[in-house]
C-alpha cells in the first residue's frame, strides 16, 4: 500500500491557494485580516464563515465547522486525507512522491483515519438546514403554587477556538 510521501504533502499544503479553495465554494470578502463569507457547510444569510489565510484555517461562527486546507478539500470534495492531497496536487500541479509503508504504519493510519471519523460526524454533501435546539418555555402559569424555574440562557454560538476572536 502506498502513501503519499510527507515532503509531498507539505508541498502541497505549501503551494494551495486557501482563499482560492474556499472562494471555490463560497464567496470571500476581506476583512481586516482574515477572509469572511456564507458558510458552505450551513445555510445562513449573513457571512459567519471565517477564513485565516495565513494559517490556512477556517472556522464557522454559525455552526462550529472548523479546520484547515485539508479538512475543506475533505469535507466539500466527500475525500479521504489521500484523496484531498491528490486532488490539491492535481489542482496546483505538484508531482507527489509515494512511499511504501509497513503493516504496523498501515494499522496505525487506519486507526488515526477511523478516531478521525469519530470526531468529525458532519459531512457536508449539501447543504443542511440549520438546525436549532429545541427550546420549550418553561414558564410557571398564574396561580401555580411553585414557581418555575428561571431560565438559564446558553448561547446558541459555539465558543471559538483559541486564536480565534
Ligand atoms: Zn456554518
Amino acid at each position: 500500500m502506498a502513501l503519499i510521501a510527507q515532503a509531498s504533502v507539505e508541498q502541497v499544503k505549501t503551494a494551495a491557494d486557501m482563499v482560492e479553495i474556499v472562494g471555490a465554494r463560497t464567496q470571500l470578502r476581506k476583512v481586516g485580516a482574515r477572509w469572511t463569507g456564507r458558510c458552505p457547510f450551513h445555510e445562513e444569510r449573513t457571512p459567519s464563515f471565517s477564513v485565516n489565510a495565513a494559517d490556512k484555517l477556517y472556522y464557522c461562527f454559525g455552526c462550529g465547522s472548523k479546520g484547515d486546507l485539508i479538512t475543506f478539500v475533505r469535507e466539500t470534495e466527500g475525500l479521504d486525507f489521500v484523496g484531498a492531497i491528490e486532488w490539491l496536487a492535481d489542482r496546483y500541479r505538484i508531482p507527489l512522491e509515494y512511499e511504501e509503508t509497513s503493516p504496523q504504519v498501515e494499522e496505525k493510519r487506519r486507526r488515526r483515519e477511523r478516531s478521525a471519523r469519530l470526531e468529525r460526524p458532519r459531512r457536508a454533501r449539501g447543504f443542511r438546514p440549520h438546525r436549532r435546539p429545541n427550546r420549550a418555555p418553561m414558564r410557571s402559569r398564574p396561580g401555580d403554587p411553585r414557581p418555575g424555574r428561571p431560565q438559564r440562557r446558553r448561547s446558541r454560538r459555539p465558543t471559538s477556538p483559541a486564536g480565534w476572536p
